[in-house]
């Protein structure tokens, strides 16, 4: 292997280590077609190793038994260093992933929030007084770290969908091991240091690399307490079955297949932007993509040629050049899909109005695509593309546009377009998906919980509802006049 590959290595037990075996795995630079890092693949023993020092750090360690003005003093000063360092991690994961650097750049600038929004939550009052019908008892609930959390993370936007899981659970008092993509290993492996500078204590942080084996292993390990994942579908099922033979606890973000619904009286302009921004930014490699438009038939066309007019001019380029606005795809095998689903739907009757090929610049770029005429039963209005393509698909009235809109197995997000306050609500409470903006797309925050409906997923992250991901509720009752009771009756 070559020596000029940047090389990361594992974080287990507060050290920085190439782990037992010997082989690495190589991250390729999507836009140059290149290798350009490497990591090392963990091996089973290296999967043991990370669980037992998080599970020692949780069992006996001062983080689970620290107090929680400690731990969130920990959690700002990790805040602070990602502050100071957004721009490296944002350079590494463009690099890595080929995703535009200034998305990156706000990303890691915006990621600092979360532990600040965790750390505050982290020294709120979270338990409860029950209001107790039996007056010789107090009830209480407290709300205690779940444990240890195997987090398991794709390729598309790694460090913030590790630290969507990383801020909650740590604000709780979990210990975490980590595994990013192994396309996408290195801002995760790099991370670590942040973590070793942010004095978090030894075993509270571990980062396991490789691929599925890696994945199958953290999955179906006896001495994790949760799996908190974010990938497709197939491999949520794959993890929720391992999981179960352990009761371990999941959460899932997967997948979308999200409407935009576009009623006659939105503002054209506007809508066509917030389609643009739902399914070509981030060159359609969202989970929130917004791939299915769907929208009144009086103004399909005129919004079509709107979007098609701005499909046209999107610069395809290199993702650090501040004039890209879409980079390549990150894959091979997801270039591949992408094209194969495009000629399924137009050998199944969809119209190309705009793209539908590989881009002129080679390498792993796909033309912005716009696919009229497309049916909302075909496998491109069901399946998840994850890349530039938008499917448009008309409707004549709101109840059409709520049938369309839930038609699918999916359920993660929805954009509703119209000036009309009243329908805007009526529909945002029909349509079934864990979000749902309204004259807006792609927005969000460390205070909005995030997740889906249906098959995008179990749970959710950030908000409240984030953190009590990571934490069980123990009840504590306590009977305070020594009255004897009836031991064969419940109450
Ligand atoms: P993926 O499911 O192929 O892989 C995700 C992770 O799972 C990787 O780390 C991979 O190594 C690991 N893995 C693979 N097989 C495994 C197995 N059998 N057991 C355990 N781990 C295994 O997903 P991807 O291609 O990296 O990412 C794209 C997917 O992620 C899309 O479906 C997208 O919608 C989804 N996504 C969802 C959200 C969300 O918040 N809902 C956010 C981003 C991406």
């Amino acid at each position: 292997m070559s020596d000029t590959l940047q090389r990361f290595r594992l974080y287990i037990d507060g050290q920085f280590t190439d782990g037992s075996g010997t082989e690495r795995l190589t991250s390729l630079n999507p836009y140059r077609g290149v290798p350009w890092a490497s990591v090392p693949d963990a091996t089973d023993a290296d999967v043991d190793a990370a669980v037992s020092a998080a599970r020692r750090a949780f069992e006996s360690g001062p983080w689970s038994r620290t107090t929680p003005q400690k731990r969130a003093a920990v959690l700002r000063r990790l805040a602070a260093l990602i502050e100071r360092d957004a721009e490296k991690f944002a350079r590494l994961e463009s690099t890595d992933n080929g995703k535009l650097y200034r998305e990156m750049l706000g990303q890691w600038r915006y990621l600092p929030e979360w532990l600040y929004y965790y750390a505050g939550l982290a020294v709120s009052d979270i338990g409860a007084v029950l209001p107790s019908d039996k007056p010789n008892f107090t009830a209480v609930t407290r709300r205690e770290p779940i444990g240890v959390v195997a987090a398991i993370t794709p390729w598309n936007s790694p460090g913030l969908l590790m630290l969507w899981k990383l801020a909650p659970a740590l604000a709780a008092g979990c210990t975490f091991v980590v595994k990013p993509s192994e396309h996408t290993p290195v801002s995760t492996a790099a991370f670590a240091e942040l973590v070793h500078e942010a004095g978090l204590p030894p075993g509270v942080f571990n980062v396991v690399t490789g691929g599925r084996r890696v994945g199958e292993r953290l999955a179906g390990h006896p001495d994790i307490d949760k799996i908190a994942f974010t990938g497709s579908d197939g491999v949520g099922r794959a993890i929720a079955q391992s999981a179960a033979q352990h009761f371990t606890r999941v959460s899932l973000e997967l997948g979308g297949k999200s409407p935009q619904i576009v009623f006659a009286d939105a503002d054209i302009g506007l809508a066509a932007n917030g389609v643009i921004s739902g399914i070509f930014a981030a060159t359609g490699q969202t989970c929130m993509a917004g791939s299915r438009l769907l929208v009144q038939r009086e103004i399909a066309d005129t919004l079509v040629d709107a979007i098609v007019e701005r499909a046209r001019g999107i610069r395809l380029g290199d993702p650090t050049d501040p004039d890209t606005q879409m980079g390549p795809v990150a894959t091979r095998p997801q270039y591949d899909k992408i094209l194969s689903l495009v000629a399924d739907a137009t050998a199944q009757g969809a119209r190309i109005a705009h793209g539908g090929k590989p881009a002129a610049l080679g390498g792993l770029f796909v033309e912005p695509t716009v696919l009229t005429g497309v049916d909302n039963r075909m496998r491109i209005a069901q399946e998840e593309v994850f890349g530039p393509v938008l499917s448009v698909i008309p409707f004549d009235d709101e109840k059409e546009a709520i049938a369309l809109a839930n038609d699918t197995r999916y359920g993660l997000a929805a954009g509703i377009w119209t000036d009309d306050v009243r329908r805007a609500n009526r529909v945002a409470l029909k349509v079934r998906a864990g979000s749902v903006w309204i004259n807006a797309y792609r927005t969000v925050g460390p205070f909005a919980p995030f997740g889906g409906f249906g098959h995008s997923g179990i749970g959710r992250e950030n908000g409240l509802a984030g953190l009590a991901e990571f934490q069980e509720v123990k009840t504590i009752w306590t009977e305070l006049e020594g009255q004897a009771r009836d031991p064969f009756t419940l109450g």
